[in-house]
């Protein structure tokens, strides 16, 4: 099927079309240069930038995909989870073409798209299999038996994502929002043995039937002691080995944790998205944790990583080729849409 998908979930607005699993266009409007000075993302500003974006992101991506409304199966939107008022904006947009065009619409899960955008890059996702997905707002181990209709929660972040912990610890060394990217840059040229950071809840929290969560927040505040400390005593911050030091710490749960899940639930493949799979350390640790363990592991190119409409678009066309009924064209927005929900009825 020919699927348009759409996404405002935050700061990007986006669309895309996709055919079966080929990406036929993709287009990507972000107000985060908006956002940079605030050092967060100002919801009211993310929301305006959508109602604004909406029509000229969706018309690109059509036309570069040399189609209009009429030549599309169906939409597929973000419903959640992310900004309410952001959702609002793109929910109402997709179901006003939907109604007019006369298509059905499916309200997706986002996090999920970003388990079935790997698909456009790696081909088919095996039966059952392992996602870990990592951003500035979720850090999830989940399991994903059949995208369309099966998806459990294994492990998530009892308090900050992953992407929120390097963000936190960026502000403290001066960097701008965001600033994970900066900590991976620095990283690189630091030694990841300068500083001991504590690894985020290693064993799961006592008696765990999760043994896959994780904890990041103490993580944070223990390299925030470490620096206040230097500071305090008159010592220069070595910034390099700060960030190294803090990738290392992250990558290296991340990593461990995600194989062992694979390992507990029988998984060959491990599949890796959210704008923090960007991280080159986690690449780097994630990728050899899976030769060593023998397992698949597939992190999309950058671009399918962050926020696009090609995962919302992806997971559509799952959806529609499983025979999943589209949404109700009164569906409604969730900002905290659980994520063993893929889609809205
Ligand atoms: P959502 O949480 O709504 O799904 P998303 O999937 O787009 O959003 P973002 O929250 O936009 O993810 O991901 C960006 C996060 O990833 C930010 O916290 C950012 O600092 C971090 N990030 C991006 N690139 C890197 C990198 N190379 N190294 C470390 N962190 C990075
Ligand atoms: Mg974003
Ligand atoms: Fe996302």
């Amino acid at each position: 099927p020919v699927i348009l998908g759409i996404e405002s979930t935050c700061d990007e607005t986006a669309a895309a079309v996709v055919r079966g699993k080929q990406l036929l266009s993709n287009v990507v409007a972000s107000s985060m240069d908006e956002h940079a000075r605030y050092g967060g993302v100002i919801p009211e500003i993310a929301s305006r930038a959508h109602a604004e974006s909406f029509v000229p992101v969706v018309s690109k991506a059509l036309a570069d995909a040399n189609m209009d409304i009429s030549d599309v199966d169906a939409i597929a939107v973000s419903a959640g989870p992310g900004l309410a008022g952001c959702l609002a904006v793109g929910v109402s947009g997709a179901k006003s073409l939907a109604w007019s065009a006369g298509k059905p619409i499916y309200g997706i899960n986002h996090v999920i798209g970003h388990v079935g955008v790997t698909q456009l890059q790696f081909g088919d996702l095996p039966e059952d299999t392992l996602a870990l997905i990592v951003s500035g707002g979720h850090t999830s181990l989940l399991r994903v038996r059949n995208i369309a209709t099966d998806v459990q929660v294994v492990g998530s972040t009892l308090d900050d994502a992953a992407g929120e912990c390097f963000d936190k610890v960026a502000r403290l060394l001066g960097f701008p929002y965001p600033g994970g990217p900066y900590i991976d840059r620095h990283g690189q040229q630091g030694d990841p043995t300068a500083l001991k950071v504590p690894m985020g809840l290693t064993q799961g929290r006592a008696g765990a039937e999760h043994p896959y969560d994780f904890s990041f927040s103490g993580v944070k505040t223990a390299v925030a002691r470490w620096v206040e400390a230097r500071r305090a005593q008159g010592l220069d911050v070595p910034v390099d080995d700060v960030c190294a030091s803090l990738a290392h710490s992250v990558a290296t749960v991340l990593s461990r944790k995600a194989i062992d899940a694979c390992k507990r639930f029988d998984s060959h493949t491990l599949i890796v998205g959210g704008g923090f799979s960007a991280n080159s350390q986690l690449r780097e640790a994630l990728a050899q944790a899976g030769r060593t363990a023998g397992i698949d592991v597939r992190i999309p190119r950058i671009a399918l990583c962050t926020d696009n409409g090609a995962m919302v678009a992806m997971l559509g066309s799952n959806l529609m080729q499983a025979g999943v009924a589209p949404s109700a064209l009164d569906f409604p927005i969730d900002s905290a849409m659980p994520l063993n929900r893929v889609s809205m009825s």
